[in-house]
């Protein structure tokens, strides 16, 4: 597949189209065909170089991913081929103590899919098929990305505020989905 990679660290002259492995599943995740991936600061970071990350070459960024199913893993239910998804990047252990409450964004080997592991400016990513949002159809690809890392990937917050106000995280997800409105130029 093509992936809008850089060879070395630096600014936005790295960055070249090129040829790289496509993705191989494993049985809990599901591969998507990229239809959009936002800018974040995070890929400047990421593509400037963070010492500390010893970042494997060629590398291609983007967290903030909308896209359709195209493949489904062994493992996983109730996720067919073509539907429309959002995807939350991270990349959790899903064993450590605030995994096992739920607390995602706690993880003691937290990372970020586009940072710790190959991201979404190419062709194809693949992704935890537990890290998908499916989008109601009026939604577009393009919108969604925007919420894709500061509120998916931050929805401990929400979690902080619902707890005390009693809210239900995934309804404040729904409605922010069903309250986006259709691209322009369409009813
Ligand atoms: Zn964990």
């Amino acid at each position: 597949m093509k992936a809008l990679a850089f060879n070395e660290f630096g600014g936005p002259e790295k960055l070249k189209l090129q040829e790289v492995p496509d993705p191989k599943i494993g049985p809990d995740e599901v591969l998507l065909r990229v239809r959009a991936c936002a800018l974040n600061h995070l890929d400047l970071f990421v593509r400037e170089g963070i010492p500390a990350l010893k970042t494997p070459l060629p590398f291609w960024s983007g967290c903030d991913i909308a896209g359709d199913v195209a493949e489904v893993g062994s493992a996983v239910e109730d996720v067919k081929v073509g539907e429309r998804v959002a995807v939350n990047p991270s990349l959790t252990c899903g064993r450590c103590e605030f995994c096992q409450q739920g607390e995602d964004s706690m993880c003691v080997r937290y990372g970020i899919l586009g940072e710790h592991e190959p991201g979404g400016l190419a062709e194809a990513v693949k992704v935890r098929a537990s890290n998908i949002l499916k989008l109601p159809d009026h939604v577009a690809y393009e919108d969604v990305t925007a919420l894709a890392a500061p509120v998916l990937r931050h929805r401990i917050l929400l979690n902080f505020h619902a707890e005390s106000e009693h809210i239900d995280t995934d309804e404040i997800i729904r409605r922010v989905l069903a309250d986006m409105p259709p691209p322009a130029g369409k009813p």
